[in-house]
C-alpha cells in the first residue's frame, strides 16, 4: 500500500454515480437532461448530460468521497483567477445554481460533492497521434500560458502530495509490485533512481508555482485543427515545479510516436512553450528526466489502481503500453542523448583529440590553428574566466571582444529580449539604430556625423575603403608594416600580418611604426618614404588607416605629436585618415572610449567592431557627411544585418554597461598595475625584454637577451602555451612572433593582476631558471 502521505482521493473508490443519478443531480442544478453519458474519469465520475435529441446541454462531475470541499474551493478560485488574468484560455467554469457552486449528493454513507460546467465546443479524447505541427506548438504555448495565468495564484490546499505531478514520483515505488511485467517494472525502476539521484536534488531549486499538472489529452476538448477549445479537470492541482507540467504535457502528446518522431514532436512542444516562457538552463537540463518519470508514474500508478480494482484495469493502463515504449527509447539512447534530443543537440560532444581532428577535416587548412599545444575545449565562460568541458577554469587575458566581460547578463539579456521582440533590417524604421548611431556620434568629434552599420570590422575596413576611394578619386593605401584590418577582398592587402611581404599587392603601402624598445623609427621618416615610393609607381593615397593601438605590430603607444605628423602628410597626399578602432576601441586604453582620442586628432573616418556587441557580430563607420555625400552619388548601402535590432541592442547595452561599471577609470588602474607587476616579474629575467602598454592592450617582449634584444619566438610560444598550463591565456602577436599580448576582457580588475603576476613567475622560472 502507498504511503499514508498520498493524496486520499486516490486510494478510496469512485463515487457509485449511475446515469440516471446524474441525471437525477442535474434537476437539482437546474437542468433538464433525459440522459447521461459516462465520460470516464480516474477517481471521479463525469457525465455529459444530454437533451431529448442526444445533445449536450451540462457537464456533471461527482467528486470522490475523499474529495475535501477545500480542495474543491481552491479548483474554483483558481478557475476564477486564470479566467480573470488569461480570459482568453477556454478553462471550463462551473455553473453556479441556486444552491451554490456544488450540491452534496449522498450514496453509501459517503458524501460526494457534485458540480455542474457548461458544456465547451470541441471534440474530447482526441488522438493525439493525429496532432498536427502547429497544434503541438499550440498546446506548448497554452500550457505555459496557463502556467502564466496561475503565477499569482496561492491557496493552502496546494501543498498535497498528488503521485501524478513528477515532483512526488518517488512515492510510487511502493506500487511497483503491482506492475506485473518484470522488464516493464525494471524500467520504471531505473527511472525512478534517475529521478532520484539527478532530478530529486535539484527539485527545490527550480521555478515553483500552484499549476494545473495534468494538461493532457484527456483533459483538453480541441478542435478540428487540434487547437484546445476547452481545458477541463484542475482536480490535480499543485504546488510544484514549472516542469510539472510540461512533463505532463509531453508525456500526453508523444503517446504512439517513436523515434525521431517523438522527440521533434516533444522540441515543438517545447519551443511553443518557450514562445511564452522561456526555459531556465536547469529546467532545460532536467526536462528529459522529468518527462520520464511522468511516462513512469502513468505506468506504476496505471497498474496499482487496476490492482487495487479502484479502476477498471483497461481504462487504468490504457496509456500502459505507449508510455513503457518511451522509457524504453529513452533507457536505449541513455540520459545525455535525451538531454540534447531536447534542448542541446548540436554540441558536437567528443573528446578534444577527436574535435580537433573534425575541426581540420572540415574546417581544412586556410582556417587559423588552434592556440596552445594543448588546444582548449571550451564550455562556458563568465566574466575573465572561461571554463574547459573538464571544469578547469582560466584567467582570460587574451580575449578583448567579450569588453564588458564574458557572458555579462546585460548583454545577454538584452539580445535575448530583443531576438524574441523583433529582429529585421534598416529598412524598417525603428529607434534602436538610429539612437546608436545618435549615441555613437556623440562620442566622436562633431565632425564625424554620419554613421553605417555593418557586422565585423573587416566589412567596416572594407566599407571605409570604399568611402576613402570614392571620395578622393584615389585608389592607393597605406598600413602599418605588420597591420591587420580584415579578411575581405579589399581590407586583406592592408593587412600584412597574414600575407606574405610578396603578396603586398602594389597599390600598398607600409610604414614602420615606432620601436619604443629599440628606439627605432620614432620620426614620420617612415610615412614619408612610403608615400614617396606610392607616389614613386604613380599611385595617389585615398587611405592611411592605422589601429589606435597598433596590436598586430606589436602593441606599440606611438607619441601624439608623431600621429599628428602622420595624419598631416596623409591628408597633404590627398587622403583620408581611417581610424580603425575595431582593437583599441571601447574603452581598451582606458583614457578615452576611443583609442584615436590620446593623439588629439580627427580622423575622417572611424571604423568599430570586436568589442561592439561583446562578442555580438556588429560594426560600424562613422564618417564625415561629404565622404557619405561622395557615395551618394554613385550607390546605396544596405546592410541584410547592419544595424539589425539585435545587434543593436547589444551594442546599447556594452556602451550602457561602460558607462554603468564605470570602466575606464578601472581599465587605466589594471592596466597601470599589471604593467607593474609584470615588470618586477619580469626583473630578473633577461628573456623579458620590454613590458608596455596603455590601458588593457599590453604586450610582454620576449627575447634572447635583454640587452641585445634579438626576438625570441619559440620562448615566447613556450611561455604561451605553459602559462595556459597554469590557467592563464595570453596570445602571441607582433612581427617577429615574440611579444606576448596580454589583452583581457575589461571586465579585468587589479583583482586578477596577481593571477597573470603568479602564473609568469612561476613559468619564467621553468623555462628561464
Ligand atoms: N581591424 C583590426 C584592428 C582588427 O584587430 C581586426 C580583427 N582582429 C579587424 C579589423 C577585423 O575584424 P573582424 O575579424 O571582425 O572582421
Amino acid at each position: 500500500m502507498p504511503g499514508a502521505s498520498l493524496d486520499p482521493v486516490l486510494l478510496a473508490p469512485r463515487p457509485p454515480c449511475t446515469p440516471e443519478d446524474a441525471v437525477a443531480i442535474g434537476r437539482r442544478f437546474g437542468v433538464r437532461a433525459v440522459a447521461a453519458r459516462d465520460l470516464g474519469s480516474e477517481r471521479d465520475r463525469t457525465f455529459l448530460l444530454q437533451a431529448g435529441d442526444g445533445a449536450g446541454v451540462a457537464v456533471l462531475k461527482v467528486s470522490n468521497p475523499a474529495e475535501s470541499p477545500d480542495t474543491l474551493d481552491m479548483e474554483a478560485a483558481a478557475v476564477a483567477h486564470v479566467a480573470t488574468i488569461d480570459p482568453g484560455l477556454p478553462v471550463a467554469r462551473p455553473v453556479v445554481a441556486e444552491g451554490g457552486e456544488r450540491l452534496a449528493w449522498h450514496a453509501d454513507g459517503s458524501t460526494h460533492w457534485a458540480r455542474l460546467y457548461q458544456v465547451l465546443p470541441g471534440h474530447g479524447r482526441h488522438d493525439p497521434r493525429l496532432l498536427g505541427d502547429a497544434a503541438l506548438g499550440h498546446w506548448g504555448t497554452t500550457a505555459a500560458r496557463l502556467a502564466r495565468a496561475l503565477r499569482g495564484f496561492v491557496h493552502p490546499r496546494a501543498i498535497r502530495t498528488m503521485p501524478w505531478d513528477v515532483q512526488h514520483a518517488l512515492h510510487t515505488r511502493s506500487m511497483l509490485p503491482a506492475v506485473r511485467d518484470e522488464l516493464a517494472r525494471g524500467a520504471v525502476e531505473r527511472v525512478l533512481d534517475r529521478f532520484e539521484h539527478v532530478v530529486a536534488p535539484r527539485w527545490r531549486t527550480l521555478r515553483a508555482q500552484v499549476l494545473h499538472t495534468d494538461l493532457t489529452i484527456d483533459n483538453a476538448l480541441v478542435d478540428d485543427h487540434g487547437r484546445i477549445t476547452g481545458i477541463v479537470d484542475f482536480g490535480d492541482m499543485s504546488h510544484t515545479a514549472l516542469l510539472a507540467d510540461l512533463a505532463s504535457v509531453l508525456d500526453s502528446l508523444c503517446t504512439g510516436r517513436l523515434g525521431d518522431e517523438m522527440f521533434r514532436t516533444a522540441r515543438l512542444v517545447v519551443d511553443g512553450y518557450q514562445r511564452v516562457t522561456p526555459l531556465e538552463q536547469d529546467e532545460l537540463d532536467l526536462l528529459g528526466e522529468a518527462w520520464a518519470a511522468r511516462a513512469a508514474i502513468t505506468v506504476a500508478i496505471g497498474a496499482w489502481r487496476a490492482a487495487e480494482g479502484l479502476e477498471d484495469q483497461a481504462f487504468a493502463e490504457r496509456y500502459t503500453a505507449s508510455s513503457l515504449a518511451m522509457l524504453d527509447q529513452v533507457l536505449t539512447i541513455g540520459w545525455d542523448e535525451l538531454r540534447r534530443q531536447l534542448a542541446t543537440p548540436h554540441d558536437g560532444a567528443d573528446s578534444t583529440a577527436g574535435l580537433a581532428a573534425r575541426r581540420e577535416r572540415v574546417l581544412g587548412p586556410a582556417v587559423e590553428a588552434l592556440t596552445y599545444d594543448e588546444p582548449l575545449q571550451v564550455a562556458s565562460a563568465a566574466g575573465v574566466w572561461i571554463t574547459d568541458v573538464g571544469g578547469r577554469r582560466y584567467l582570460d587575458a587574451y580575449n578583448n571582444v567579450p569588453c564588458v566581460g564574458h557572458g555579462h547578463p546585460r548583454v545577454a539579456e538584452a539580445i535575448a529580449r530583443q531576438a524574441r521582440m523583433l529582429n529585421t533590417n534598416l529598412r524598417y524604421l525603428h529607434g534602436g539604430a538610429v539612437e546608436l548611431a545618435e549615441r555613437l556620434v556623440e562620442t566622436l568629434p562633431p565632425s564625424l556625423d554620419t554613421v553605417f552599420f555593418v557586422n565585423s570590422g573587416s566589412e567596416a575596413n572594407d566599407l571605409a575603403w570604399r568611402l576613402a576611394t570614392t571620395s578622393t578619386g584615389n585608389a592607393g593605401a597605406l598600413c602599418t608594416h605588420h597591420a591587420y584590418h580584415g579578411i575581405s577582398h579589399a581590407t586583406a592587402p592592408i593587412s600584412p600580418e597574414v600575407l606574405p611581404d610578396e603578396l603586398v599587392p602594389a597599390h600598398v603601402e607600409r610604414w614602420r611604426p615606432p620601436d619604443t624598445y629599440r628606439e627605432e623609427h620614432l620620426d614620420a621618416a617612415e610615412m614619408a618614404a612610403a608615400l614617396d615610393r606610392l607616389a614613386a609607381r604613380g599611385i595617389a593615397p585615398a587611405m592611411a588607416i592605422l589601429d589606435g593601438v597598433l596590436q598586430s605590430d606589436g602593441v606599440h603607444d606611438p607619441p601624439a605629436a608623431l600621429v599628428q605628423e602622420w595624419v598631416r602628410l596623409t591628408r597633404a597626399a590627398g587622403a583620408l585618415w581611417v581610424a580603425d578602432e575595431v582593437q583599441g576601441g571601447h574603452g581598451r586604453t582606458g583614457e578615452a572610449l576611443w583609442s584615436f582620442a590620446r593623439f588629439r586628432i580627427e580622423p575622417d573616418i572611424v571604423t568599430l567592431g570586436k568589442p561592439m556587441g561583446n562578442g555580438h557580430p556588429v560594426a560600424a563607420v562613422i564618417t564625415r557627411r561629404d565622404v557619405a555625400e561622395a557615395m551618394a552619388a554613385h550607390t546605396v548601402l544596405f546592410s541584410t544585418f547592419g544595424g539589425n535590432q539585435v545587434s543593436v541592442a547589444a551594442a546599447h547595452a556594452v556602451l550602457d554597461v561602460l558607462a554603468d561599471e564605470r570602466v575606464l577609470p578601472r581599465v587605466v588602474e589594471a592596466g597601470e598595475a599589471l604593467r607593474a607587476a609584470v615588470g618586477e616579474v619580469a626583473a630578473g629575467h633577461r628573456v623579458v625584454g620590454h613590458v608596455r602598454g596603455v590601458g588593457l592592450a599590453n604586450a610582454i617582449e620576449i627575447v634572447e637577451d635583454r640587452r641585445w634584444g634579438a626576438p625570441a619566438p619559440e620562448l615566447a610560444r613556450r611561455i604561451r602555451d605553459r602559462l595556459r598550463h597554469h590557467g592563464v591565456l595570453v596570445g602571441i602577436t607582433g612581427r617577429a612572433g615574440n611579444v606576448l599580448k596580454v589583452r583581457p576582457p575589461l571586465a579585468f580588475t587589479t583583482e586578477h593582476v596577481p593571477v597573470v603576476a603568479q602564473a609568469l613567475r612561476t613559468v619564467l622560472a621553468e623555462v628561464d631558471p
